[in-house]
Protein backbone atom coordinates (compact mmCIF):
# COMPACT_ATOMS: atom_id res chain seq x y z
CA UNK A 1 0.00 0.00 0.00
CA UNK A 2 2.07 2.73 1.08
CA UNK A 3 5.36 2.54 3.34
CA UNK A 4 4.85 5.59 5.62
CA UNK A 5 1.18 5.17 6.54
CA UNK A 6 -1.06 2.22 7.71
CA UNK A 7 -5.01 2.25 8.14
CA UNK A 8 -7.34 0.38 10.78
CA UNK A 9 -9.77 -1.35 10.03
CA UNK A 10 -13.72 -1.61 11.57
CA UNK A 11 -15.63 -4.94 9.96
CA UNK A 12 -13.57 -4.67 6.85
CA UNK A 13 -13.70 -0.91 6.21
CA UNK A 14 -10.97 1.10 6.48
CA UNK A 15 -11.46 4.10 8.35
CA UNK A 16 -8.23 5.36 9.93
CA UNK A 17 -4.98 6.28 8.74
CA UNK A 18 -1.89 6.94 10.99
CA UNK A 19 2.25 7.27 10.50
CA UNK A 20 4.31 4.80 10.57
CA UNK A 21 6.80 6.67 11.94
CA UNK A 22 6.58 10.55 13.85
CA UNK A 23 6.98 13.22 11.37
CA UNK A 24 8.19 16.15 13.35
CA UNK A 25 8.67 19.02 10.86
CA UNK A 26 5.82 21.15 9.09
CA UNK A 27 5.87 20.45 5.63
CA UNK A 28 6.89 16.58 5.85
CA UNK A 29 5.72 14.71 3.21
CA UNK A 30 3.48 11.88 4.92
CA UNK A 31 2.11 10.24 1.86
CA UNK A 32 1.45 11.15 -2.16
CA UNK A 33 -0.67 9.46 -4.71
CA UNK A 34 -0.71 9.95 -8.40
CA UNK A 35 -5.03 9.96 -9.32
CA UNK A 36 -6.92 6.59 -10.07
CA UNK A 37 -7.76 8.45 -12.88
CA UNK A 38 -8.70 12.26 -13.28
CA UNK A 39 -10.88 14.75 -15.64
CA UNK A 40 -10.32 18.35 -16.40
CA UNK A 41 -13.49 20.74 -15.39
CA UNK A 42 -14.91 21.87 -17.56
CA UNK A 43 -14.95 25.64 -17.43
CA UNK A 44 -14.62 27.74 -20.42
CA UNK A 45 -11.24 27.54 -21.11
CA UNK A 46 -10.15 23.36 -22.02
CA UNK A 47 -7.36 22.10 -20.05
CA UNK A 48 -5.17 18.89 -20.83
CA UNK A 49 -6.18 15.82 -20.01
CA UNK A 50 -3.35 14.86 -18.36
CA UNK A 51 -1.46 17.56 -16.55
CA UNK A 52 -4.84 19.97 -16.64
CA UNK A 53 -2.64 23.22 -18.30
CA UNK A 54 -4.09 25.48 -20.49
CA UNK A 55 -1.93 26.42 -22.79
CA UNK A 56 -0.63 24.77 -25.82
CA UNK A 57 -3.60 22.91 -26.86
CA UNK A 58 -4.85 20.25 -29.48
CA UNK A 59 -7.93 18.46 -29.57
CA UNK A 60 -7.92 14.30 -29.90
CA UNK A 61 -8.09 14.14 -33.81
CA UNK A 62 -9.90 11.39 -33.88
CA UNK A 63 -12.73 11.87 -31.07
CA UNK A 64 -13.06 15.21 -30.93
CA UNK A 65 -13.25 15.77 -26.76
CA UNK A 66 -9.94 15.41 -25.27
CA UNK A 67 -7.18 17.99 -24.92
CA UNK A 68 -3.28 17.58 -24.85
CA UNK A 69 -0.79 20.33 -24.46
CA UNK A 70 1.80 18.37 -26.46
CA UNK A 71 3.22 14.37 -26.92
CA UNK A 72 4.34 13.92 -23.54
CA UNK A 73 0.98 14.17 -21.63
CA UNK A 74 -0.97 12.71 -24.74
CA UNK A 75 1.97 9.64 -24.64
CA UNK A 76 1.00 9.60 -20.78
CA UNK A 77 -2.48 9.13 -21.24
CA UNK A 78 -2.36 7.26 -24.24
CA UNK A 79 -2.93 3.18 -22.33
CA UNK A 80 -6.58 4.80 -21.03
CA UNK A 81 -7.41 6.78 -24.17
CA UNK A 82 -7.15 4.62 -26.59
CA UNK A 83 -9.99 2.90 -25.12
CA UNK A 84 -11.87 5.98 -24.22
CA UNK A 85 -11.29 7.35 -27.89
CA UNK A 86 -12.75 4.09 -29.39
CA UNK A 87 -16.13 4.45 -27.30
CA UNK A 88 -16.32 8.87 -27.97
CA UNK A 89 -15.57 8.47 -32.10
CA UNK A 90 -18.48 6.88 -32.08
CA UNK A 91 -20.78 9.24 -30.61
CA UNK A 92 -23.20 12.08 -32.38
CA UNK A 93 -22.62 15.18 -31.40
CA UNK A 94 -25.15 15.40 -29.12
CA UNK A 95 -24.11 12.50 -27.20
CA UNK A 96 -20.75 13.78 -26.96
CA UNK A 97 -22.11 16.97 -25.59
CA UNK A 98 -23.46 14.48 -22.30
CA UNK A 99 -19.62 13.88 -21.57
CA UNK A 100 -20.00 15.87 -18.48
CA UNK A 101 -16.77 15.51 -16.29
CA UNK A 102 -18.54 13.14 -13.42
CA UNK A 103 -19.68 10.75 -16.47
CA UNK A 104 -16.32 10.40 -18.09
CA UNK A 105 -14.68 9.78 -14.50
CA UNK A 106 -16.89 7.11 -14.39
CA UNK A 107 -15.67 6.03 -17.80
CA UNK A 108 -12.67 6.32 -16.70
CA UNK A 109 -12.59 3.99 -13.85
CA UNK A 110 -14.36 1.67 -15.66
CA UNK A 111 -11.51 1.26 -18.19
CA UNK A 112 -9.25 1.50 -16.29
CA UNK A 113 -10.31 -1.65 -14.22
CA UNK A 114 -11.12 -2.85 -17.39
CA UNK A 115 -7.39 -2.64 -18.29
CA UNK A 116 -5.67 -3.86 -15.18
CA UNK A 117 -8.33 -6.82 -15.40
CA UNK A 118 -6.04 -7.62 -18.62
CA UNK A 119 -3.13 -6.81 -16.58
CA UNK A 120 -2.12 -4.15 -19.54
CA UNK A 121 -1.84 -1.97 -16.32
CA UNK A 122 -0.37 -3.09 -12.87
CA UNK A 123 -3.18 -3.02 -9.88
CA UNK A 124 -1.86 -2.27 -6.65
CA UNK A 125 -3.21 -2.95 -3.53
CA UNK A 126 -5.41 -0.03 -2.97
CA UNK A 127 -6.76 -0.21 -6.50
CA UNK A 128 -9.00 -3.59 -5.56
CA UNK A 129 -10.37 -1.06 -2.47
CA UNK A 130 -14.18 -1.02 -2.63
CA UNK A 131 -13.84 3.17 -3.56
CA UNK A 132 -12.91 1.68 -7.04
CA UNK A 133 -16.08 0.24 -7.46
CA UNK A 134 -17.54 3.00 -7.12
CA UNK A 135 -19.01 3.54 -10.84
CA UNK A 136 -22.30 5.05 -11.61
CA UNK A 137 -22.93 2.30 -14.64
CA UNK A 138 -26.51 3.16 -14.99
CA UNK A 139 -25.67 6.39 -15.92
CA UNK A 140 -23.13 5.82 -18.26
CA UNK A 141 -25.15 3.78 -19.83
CA UNK A 142 -28.11 5.96 -20.62
CA UNK A 143 -25.71 8.43 -21.76
CA UNK A 144 -23.37 6.18 -24.39
CA UNK A 145 -25.82 3.40 -24.60
CA UNK A 146 -23.58 0.94 -23.91
CA UNK A 147 -24.44 -2.29 -23.24
CA UNK A 148 -20.70 -3.54 -21.99
CA UNK A 149 -21.86 -2.15 -18.21
CA UNK A 150 -24.19 -3.79 -16.35
CA UNK A 151 -27.64 -1.28 -14.68
CA UNK A 152 -27.47 -2.95 -11.85
CA UNK A 153 -24.94 -0.70 -9.87
CA UNK A 154 -26.75 1.76 -7.71
CA UNK A 155 -27.50 5.55 -6.58
CA UNK A 156 -24.76 3.98 -3.68
CA UNK A 157 -22.20 3.69 -5.58
CA UNK A 158 -22.48 7.02 -7.30
CA UNK A 159 -22.52 8.66 -3.67
CA UNK A 160 -19.54 6.80 -3.15
CA UNK A 161 -17.73 7.96 -5.79
CA UNK A 162 -18.73 11.72 -5.26
CA UNK A 163 -17.67 11.54 -1.69
CA UNK A 164 -14.47 10.07 -2.70
CA UNK A 165 -13.89 12.59 -5.31
CA UNK A 166 -11.14 15.29 -4.95
CA UNK A 167 -10.74 18.94 -6.84
CA UNK A 168 -7.31 19.32 -7.75
CA UNK A 169 -6.04 22.68 -7.75
CA UNK A 170 -3.47 25.27 -8.44
CA UNK A 171 -1.27 27.04 -5.76
CA UNK A 172 -3.72 29.36 -5.70
CA UNK A 173 -6.73 27.03 -5.41
CA UNK A 174 -8.15 27.67 -9.25
CA UNK A 175 -9.71 24.09 -9.72
CA UNK A 176 -8.42 22.22 -12.54
CA UNK A 177 -10.23 19.18 -12.78
CA UNK A 178 -11.46 16.17 -10.71
CA UNK A 179 -9.89 13.02 -9.80
CA UNK A 180 -10.15 9.71 -7.62
CA UNK A 181 -7.28 9.22 -5.05
CA UNK A 182 -8.11 5.46 -3.02
CA UNK A 183 -5.28 5.66 -0.50
CA UNK A 184 -6.30 9.50 0.17
CA UNK A 185 -9.68 9.63 0.11
CA UNK A 186 -9.05 6.70 3.21
CA UNK A 187 -7.62 9.85 5.27
CA UNK A 188 -10.24 11.44 7.84
CA UNK A 189 -11.15 15.71 7.56
CA UNK A 190 -11.24 17.86 10.34
CA UNK A 191 -11.03 21.31 10.57
CA UNK A 192 -8.67 20.62 13.59
CA UNK A 193 -5.95 19.11 11.16
CA UNK A 194 -2.47 17.84 11.86
CA UNK A 195 -1.98 17.44 8.07
CA UNK A 196 -2.87 19.22 4.89
CA UNK A 197 -3.57 17.95 1.54
CA UNK A 198 -2.30 19.76 -1.83
CA UNK A 199 -1.60 19.46 -5.10
CA UNK A 200 1.55 19.38 -7.14
CA UNK A 201 0.56 19.31 -10.76
CA UNK A 202 -2.07 15.96 -10.80
CA UNK A 203 -0.25 14.58 -7.53
CA UNK A 204 -1.75 14.59 -4.29
CA UNK A 205 0.64 15.27 -1.43
CA UNK A 206 -0.27 15.20 2.24
CA UNK A 207 1.78 17.36 4.34
CA UNK A 208 2.57 17.34 8.28
CA UNK A 209 1.15 20.64 9.44
CA UNK A 210 2.51 20.08 13.20
CA UNK A 211 4.43 17.38 14.87
CA UNK A 212 2.45 14.34 14.78
CA UNK A 213 3.86 11.66 16.76
CA UNK A 214 3.81 7.70 15.62
CA UNK A 215 0.71 6.15 16.12
CA UNK A 216 -1.67 9.56 16.13
CA UNK A 217 -4.44 9.74 13.71
CA UNK A 218 -3.26 11.85 10.38
CA UNK A 219 -6.45 13.78 9.78
CA UNK A 220 -6.38 16.39 7.29
CA UNK A 221 -7.64 19.77 5.86
CA UNK A 222 -8.28 19.86 2.25
CA UNK A 223 -8.35 22.75 0.07
CA UNK A 224 -10.51 22.59 -3.12
ZN1 LIG B 1 -0.29 18.40 -20.54
ZN1 LIG C 1 -9.38 10.76 -28.63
Amino acid sequence: MNDSIYYSQIGGDICTCYPVHSFNITGDVITSEEPYVSVPNKALDSRCEWCFTSSNLKKCSACQVVWYCGRTCQKSDWNLHRLECQLYSKLDKDRRKSLTPSVRLMVKVYLRRKLQNAKIIPSTVTDNHNLVEALMANLVNLILQWPEISIKETAENFSKLACNAHTICDSELIPLGTGLFPVISIINHSCLPNAVLVFEGRLAVVRAVQHIPKGTEVICRVFG
